[in-house]
């Protein structure tokens, strides 16, 4: 039976064995590690991983690729497929034991800047994640500020983790080929944060503002969330504008509204 690649389930299967061994390579599975891939699909990932580690976790949201997964794997290893949508897939809920997590997946382009901000929820309980994602939106995770790459994406990625993009993906690697390049992208979530925002929802809410509007300057952006005597004993000029602010910068500007 073959399976026709759904669009709407963002299905780009990876056919390239010397991007998949690569992709392998950068993973460097372990057996007694807690490793979870994001959309098995048909196994390309899945499949060389499992031989290697004996053990692995899956999290598919296309039911009819699930037989034919499980079918494939059944001689490699144990695999434990979890039938759901890794949007709302409680990741914390599977850590068992005080292995931390180790997420990793081709995802689902469709998808793949919302499921990074509910995969940051879960930064505490996990190793790291290894990711291909689109080269543009792999450029906006790792982006530096002034530049037009740089957005809330870049900031609240970088708040919990250290960024490393690896290396790209060309489009022929994939059956049926996306209309973009890809890039492979490591974040390991900090154990010690350096720069720690004390109302973590104050923080978040600055942050998305902020870039809500980003050509406006942050005095005015931000209006309602920063006062003026925040801004007055700050180092930072008024007359900044979002994509200028550091990482750092953000976290202070809402450290210092705590204290007021
Ligand atoms: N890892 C495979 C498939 C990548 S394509 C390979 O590299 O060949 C993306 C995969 O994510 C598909 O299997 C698709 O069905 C799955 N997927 C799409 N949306 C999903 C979601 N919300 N939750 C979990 N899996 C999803």
């Amino acid at each position: 039976m073959t399976h026709v690649p759904r669009k709407r389930f963002g299905q780009h299967f990876l056919c390239d064995q010397t991007i998949i061994r690569q992709i392998i390579a950068s993973l460097a599975p372990e057996p007694h590690e807690h490793l979870i891939e994001i959309g098995p699909g048909q196994g390309a990932l899945t499949l060389p991983i499992l031989k290697q580690v004996q053990q692995l976790e899956v999290v598919e949201l296309d039911r009819d690729l699930i037989p034919e997964l499980e079918e494939r794997t059944q001689r490699a290893g144990k695999l434990k497929i979890y039938a759901a949508d890794a949007l709302t897939f409680d990741f914390a809920s599977i850590k068992t034991d005080e292995r931390l997590l180790r997420i990793f997946g081709n995802l689902p382009y469709n998808i793949s800047t919302p499921l990074i901000f509910h995969l940051l929820t879960f930064a505490p309980v996990v190793a790291d994640m290894l990711f291909m994602l689109q080269k543009e939106v792999a450029e906006r995770i790792a982006a530096v500020p002034s530049t037009s790459d740089y957005g809330r994406l870049s900031v609240m990625v970088q708040y919990h983790c250290e960024v490393d993009v690896l290396f790209d993906v060309p489009p022929h690697a994939f059956y049926p080929p996306p209309q973009v390049q890809s890039s492979i992208i490591r974040l390991i979530p900090y154990q010690a944060y350096p720069h720690r925002a004390a109302n973590y929802a104050l923080f978040e809410a600055i942050v998305k503002q902020a870039f809500s509007q980003r050509r406006k300057t942050l005095r005015n952006s931000l209006k309602n969330l920063v006062s003026d005597d925040v801004w007055a004993r700050s180092q930072l000029s008024s007359h900044l504008r979002a994509e200028n602010l550091s990482v750092a910068d953000f976290v202070a500007i809402s450290n210092a509204m705590e204290k007021v």
